[in-house]
């Protein structure tokens, strides 16, 4: 497995590679991550993953720099997954003091967390669409669990007609539930205790909707499970699955959404609606 640092040396590392499935991360991999790894390994000839804290999709008070950060261990766990190449740039390659250029988003990144994470998914996309450009992939690969990112992703490669495949990985969970994430290593032992309450909520209420096809009803139910848990939802929805508009009515496809605080994390959670 090949690690590089600088562009001339993911040039000579991608030159002449015809067919790259690629993963971008932030680190402090997971077996999320990995999954996408895996994904692209079955697909690709070479697998290329990044490794990049991406400073300008942190707001002001956010974690951009407690953000875990476990170089060894994410190599180790990429080489194990049968990574080829890792890019490892540094914040002056990605942003140069000259550039003057960003990607501004709408459509599906208007709402959810585009609007309690303003400019966050402008910093996702624009960092995104530099990182093609560098490596160049066939393929993509993208994490369910945050499911609006991918589909301003999708949005905004179909836009700037990008030729590159955006392929959706389903969300990896621990047993009882919780959607594996870098940040659940901040929870304490009570807070992972009542953290799967997220995910137990949004699988209750595609459970409700199935049946009974009432939204008011089903997104109150999941707001009350989630109070009592003793989380505090930023919102718990039932959207357009592609567009992110919120449904009050069920219609195809549909996806529900959530976001809860517990304590100083944010836990984000998504599932399917049939
Ligand atoms: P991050 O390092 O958090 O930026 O995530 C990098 C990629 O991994 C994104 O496409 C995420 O959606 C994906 N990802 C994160 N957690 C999971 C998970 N539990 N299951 C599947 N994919 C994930």
């Amino acid at each position: 497995m090949l690690v590089v640092r600088t562009l001339p040396e993911l040039r000579a590392a991608c030159g002449g590679r015809a067919d790259i499935g690629f993963v971008p991360t932030m680190g402090a991999l997971h077996d999320g991550h990995i999954a996408l790894v895996r994904a692209a390994r079955a697909a690709s000839e070479t697998v290329a993953a990044s490794i990049f804290v991406n400073p300008t999709q942190f707001g002001p008070n956010e974690d951009f720099l407690s953000y875990p950060r476990t170089e060894e261990q994410d190599l180790a766990k990429l080489q194990a997954a049968g990574c080829d190449l890792v890019w490892m740039p540094d914040v002056a390659t990605m942003y140069p003091p000259d550039a003057a250029s960003t990607i501004t988003v709408g459509g599906p990144a208007l709402r959810w967390e585009g609007e309690i994470r303003p400019g966050h998914f402008a910093g996702v996309a624009t960092v995104v669409a530099k990182l093609f450009g560098q490596v160049r992939p066939q393929r993509a690969y993208f994490g369910e669990k945050d499911w609006q990112q991918i589909q301003v992703i999708a949005r905004m490669t179909e836009d700037l007609l990008l030729p590159v495949e955006i392929v959706p990985v389903p969300t990896m969970r621990e047993p009882d539930g919780l959607a594996m994430s870098s940040r659940n290593r901040f929870l304490s032992p009570q807070e992972r205790a009542i953290a799967p309450a997220l995910h137990a909520a949004l699988a209750q209420a595609a459970q409700r909707l199935a049946a009974s096809r009432n939204v008011e009803e089903t997104l109150t139910a999941g707001e009350k499970m989630l109070r009592e848990a003793g989380l505090s939802a930023d919102y718990f929805a039932l959207v357009h699955a592609t567009s992110l508009a919120p449904l009050t009515q069920f219609v195809r496809p549909a996806r529900l959404l959530s976001a809860a605080r517990l304590g100083r994390i944010r836990l984000l959670d998504n599932v399917a609606v049939n």
